[in-house]
């Protein structure tokens, strides 16, 4: 493949996952098999780095020993003495004394100071006279390359600390990396792989970073004083634009921001319909920061907490104490407005490294209530700390992936259990906490009547319904044709739901990520949902367009729409309706 020539301007077109311009210089977050990485570790992490080397070195050893039993077995004894050779150097304890101050002294990664250090000694023996000495060379090198293909394994470059305004190009990013990109500026994401729904995708939308994927990045050879143009409303990267581009961008990008700004003035406005119906819009948050903004935007509470967010980044799930501290810290930070915490989802593409399953399809495995009903220990302590921390706001619990009613039942009876326990211990909590369930499988869906029976609200999690029900990856970009929110199965589905919600008489939101979609908010207030929970930066151009919808047509729309067959249709109406509703900068917005 042609490596492009960006001495000249150069555009690539990949997939738009999250809107918005960015304009900086690049930031590769990978590196090729030939190349040894060079980066900074902070203090608070060095023990962690030289024990990550020691278990390379471990890891090298043990290979080694396995080549010397098999060579024994095959009577290759000269074989077996050079492997000897190897595993003294492995074992020396000077060199793994100076490699282990050398790391702490540099606060670099192992790879590099390895690297380094490998070279001086290579450097040392080749002055030797001695042949022998000199012919030493070979085994340092050879064991050399073994170690460092094992730390390569294991290095986990991280985004906390990268320098503003980055443009991030990485193969492809976790949620962990993600949740890492939380605490710092990060300009925009190009990635190879990742759809719109994966939850770095989420994280990027609740920071408003730009985000493009599916660009091969063999393509382009980036040098750190480039600059690059995102444009996550397209999915066009700009490589070394000409003056006129990048002023023209500049002017695209003020407007972007000015545009933004006069709809977030909308604070003080209700969220009603032109003929006056409430609609609760909450907020999808991962961190404590978010909720400034809920307040900001005169959000009405938040309608899910990803709780796993405040694991993801660690090496094992936070304790009882621990968790509670951090949810009384949102329930006060909440002020009064509800609550919604998810327990933990993790499994599927939130592995965390602590969470040790090995799938071959993690998607469809152990995986959020799966995984905490396995774990009890696990769920009781966060189920404890939710509890305890209800006396500090309105908090209510949610469970996520449940497939059948009788995974609630159970997961109720451990909450049931964990009540009476601080009945007896004499510890404070919320008696009549409300208990809710997401509703994002099919077989959920379908016999939803069962849940509502024992919930006290209902939460449709689209992301993962559109992808159980259409069976699609909701990372897959390349499969991401058939990942369609507008597809007729998934708006039959929430029908469905509605009904049985409204049987109940229980509330039913949508928590997914068309709730932040304006295109589908005629849809949702027509088929009857009564709450959007959407990314809390989402809230003014959610409730901007529920401003502009009247519910009777809204109502007339989803008639309409239910009766459609293709999600190509459903989608083509759902655009026009909203470029009826809004400017046309406004949707330049949500462009894509
Ligand atoms: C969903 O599946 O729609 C949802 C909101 O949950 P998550 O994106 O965290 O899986
Ligand atoms: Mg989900």
């Amino acid at each position: 493949m042609a490596v492009l020539d960006h001495k000249e301007e150069a555009r690539l077109k990949g997939s738009p996952i999250c809107s918005g311009i960015a304009i900086g210089s690049p930031l590769l977050f990978y590196f090729s098999e030939d190349e040894i990485p060079e980066f900074s570790i902070p203090k608070t992490e060095i023990k962690n780095e030289v024990l990550r080397y020691r278990n390379a070195i471990e890891k090298s050893r043990k290979e080694v020993v396995q080549i010397q039993k098999q060579l024994e077995l095959d009577g290759a004894i000269e074989g077996v003495m050079i492997f000897e050779t190897h595993l003294q150097i492995m074992k020396d304890e000077q060199i793994t004394f100076e490699l282990e101050a050398a790391i702490c002294k540099k606060m670099k990664n192992a790879e590099y100071v390895f690297g380094l250090f490998i070279r001086d000694y290579e450097r040392k023996l080749s002055m030797l006279t001695d042949e022998m000495f000199r012919e030493k060379i070979r085994d340092v090198q050879d064991v050399a390359s073994r170690i460092l293909r094992n730390l390569k394994k294991s290095v986990k470059l991280s985004l906390a600390e990268v320098k503003e305004n980055a443009i991030v190009f990485a193969k492809d990013l976790v949620p962990s990396d993600a949740a890492e990109a939380k605490k710092t500026h990060i300009g925009a994401f190009v990635t190879e792989v990742g759809g719109k729904t994966s939850h770095a995708a989420i994280i990027a939308r609740s920071r408003g970073i730009p985000y493009v994927s599916n660009i091969n990045l063999n393509q382009i050879d980036l040098k750190k004083g480039d600059v690059v143009i995102i444009d996550g409303r397209n999915g066009e990267v700009i490589i070394n634009p000409t003056p006129a581009t990048l002023s023209a961008y500049q002017a695209l990008k003020n407007q972007l921001k000015s545009n933004l700004e006069k709809l977030s003035t909308s604070g003080n406005l209700l969220t009603e319909t032109l003929d006056s119906y409430k609609v609760r819009l909450t907020a999808n948050v991962e961190v404590l920061e978010e909720l400034q903004l809920v307040h900001k935007y005169r959000g009405d509470g938040v309608g899910l907490f990803r709780s796993e967010y405040i694991c993801l980044d660690q090496n094992r799930f936070p304790s009882e104490e621990e968790q509670f501290e951090i949810y009384k810290e949102f329930a006060k930070a909440a002020n009064g407005l509800p609550i919604v915490i998810r327990t933990f989802d993790v499994g599927g593409d939130k592995p965390g490294d602590f969470v040790k399953i090995n799938e071959a399809n993690p998607f469809l495995g152990c995986r959020a209530i799966r995984y905490m009903l396995q774990n009890p220990t696990i769920f009781r302590s966060q189920l404890r700390a939710i509890l305890r921390s209800s006396v500090y706001g309105q908090v209510k619990v949610m469970f996520p992936m449940v497939s059948g009613a009788f995974e609630l039942l159970e997961a109720k009876a451990l909450l049931h259990e964990e009540m009476k326990k601080l009945d007896l211990e004499g510890i404070a909590y919320d008696k009549h906490i409300k208990v809710g369930c997401m509703i994002e499988i099919p077989s959920a869906a379908i016999t939803c009547d069962e849940f509502a029976k024992h919930c006290d609200f209902l939460s449709i999690g689209t992301n993962d319904l559109v992808q159980y029900s259409l069976a699609v990856d909701r990372g897959n970009q390349i499969m991401s044709y058939l990942y369609n929110p507008a597809d007729p199965s998934v708006i039959r589905l929430i029908k469905m739901i509605v009904i049985e919600a409204n049987r109940n008489g229980i509330p039913v939101s949508v928590c997914g990520e068309i709730a932040a979609d304006p295109r589908f908010t005629a849809l949702l207030l027509g088929l009857g949902v009564h709450e959007l929970s959407c990314t809390a930066r989402f809230i003014p151009i959610v409730k901007n367009t529920i401003r502009k919808i009247s519910i009777i047509s809204a109502c007339q729309l989803a008639e309409t729409i239910l009766n459609m067959h293709s999600y190509k249709e459903i989608q083509k109406k759902l655009s026009e309706e909203y470029e009826k509703l809004v400017p046309q900068e406004v949707c330049h917005i949500v462009a894509n």
